[in-house]
């Protein structure tokens, strides 16, 4: 068909009939489809044998949000659960820039430097970063990535923190079952995010910057309450000064606090993950906080306060998503919330009688 375009008045442009589409761009495609799901034990047997396209394929299961899958992945954490927990779990955040990519592929293969494996997990519930983009990540850890004892993987992709802080939590499990004795959490500084590390994590590093002249400003004092040892990165060059200064103000600042339960007193050191200086004091640190609470107990204490907390956060999770995931309950919500906005009834009446109607279907 001669298209409308030819017409003479469009003199030079001339547009060709199109060819019709193949049915597959690329035939073979097929070919390359998933595997089947392997079995709870296959999954199982792999991980704990260290093997990580098993690992990987649990991790995504974790990771799914369909229910069957949810199902799955919890019969493969509960198996993996004897063989997990000999590891340091440690956070890392800072605010974006801070240099927390850098850091973490100098301060990762100074830790492996002896042996041993390397897991790096995420949680950025913002995160755009989804599966695609763990190349994203190897280019960011670019030598740590090539280690082979070190596994990456990116965020959870968005969702509720809650959600995203879970699955985490659970990976930390499958890695340490597939043999990863160090594990880093990475967080971006920015919100609430550092909460949920705190939570699955033994030591808490905070990693800051110089040179603004009040460094203080805008650090929450949260964040600071949380931190076990706070670093100041890229203290190379002209920065070397401004480093130091701000790591006085941040002594002089952590000195208002009351002492830790932990008996540990956060420490305040400068680095540069650039050009790799004093990434062995770094390390040092975080070897005497180790030792220091293995030999005190607080440890162990810490774990099981955490694995208590993440008892509680998985049932108030399910509860919520058992309610608001109902859609009988959700058109009830919608029709008492006209209700309530148009003053007709209160609020309590109105979610009184949604709560009723929920607890009567039980
Ligand atoms: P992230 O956003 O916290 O992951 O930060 P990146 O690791 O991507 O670093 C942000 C920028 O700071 C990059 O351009 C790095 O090259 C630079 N950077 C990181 N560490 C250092 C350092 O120790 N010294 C200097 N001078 N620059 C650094």
């Amino acid at each position: 068909m001669d298209h409308p375009e030819n017409d003479e008045k469009y003199i030079g442009l001339t547009v060709n009939s199109g060819v019709a589409q193949p049915p597959s761009v690329n035939p073979y495609l097929k070919r390359h489809r998933r595997k089947p799901l392997p079995t709870v034990g296959e999954m199982v047997e792999g991980i704990v044998k260290g093997d990580i396209t098993m690992l990987s394929r649990a991790v995504t299961l974790v990771e799914s949000i369909q229910p069957e899958h949810y199902a799955l992945a919890q019969e493969v954490i509960e198996k993996c659960m004897p063989h997990s927990g000999d590891s340091r779990r440690i956070g890392i955040t800072g605010v974006p820039g801070a240099g927390k990519s850098t850091s973490i592929d100098i301060f990762g293969r100074h830790v492996l430097r002896d042996g041993g494996k390397l897991a790096v997990l995420a949680i950025d519930p913002s995160s755009e970063r989804t599966r695609g983009s763990i190349l994203g990540d190897k280019t960011r850890m670019e030598k740590l990535s090539q280690h082979p004892g070190a596994f990456i993987r990116p965020s959870p992709s968005a969702g509720s923190l809650g959600g995203v802080a879970r699955k985490t939590r659970e990976t930390i499990v499958l890695c340490e079952a597939a043999g990863y004795n160090n594990i880093f959490v990475e967080t971006v500084g920015v919100g609430q995010s550092e909460t949920a590390v705190h939570s699955m994590v033994d030591f808490f590093l905070l990693i800051q910057l110089a040179g603004t002249g009040d460094e203080l400003q805008g650090i929450k004092r949260g964040i600071m309450e949380m931190a076990d040892g706070i670093v100041i990165n890229k203290a190379d060059g002209d920065n070397i000064g401004p480093a130091q200064l701000a790591q006085a103000q941040f002594k002089s600042a952590l000195h208002l606090f009351p002492p830790a339960e932990s008996g540990w007193s956060p420490e305040v050191l400068t680095y540069s993950g650039y050009y790799e200086l004093g990434i062995a004091e770094v390390w040092d640190m975080i070897d005497r906080y180790f030792a220091l609470v293995k030999e005190n107990g607080y440890y162990e204490r810490k774990r099981m306060q955490q694995a208590r907390y993440w008892m509680y956060e998985t049932i108030d999770s399910r509860l919520r998503s058992h309610f608001y995931d109902n859609p009988e309950i959700a058109a009830m919500l919608e029709d008492r919330e006209r209700l309530v906005l148009s003053n007709r009834q209160s609020s309590f009446t109105a979610a009184r009688d949604i709560l009723d109607y929920y607890f009567s279907k039980k």
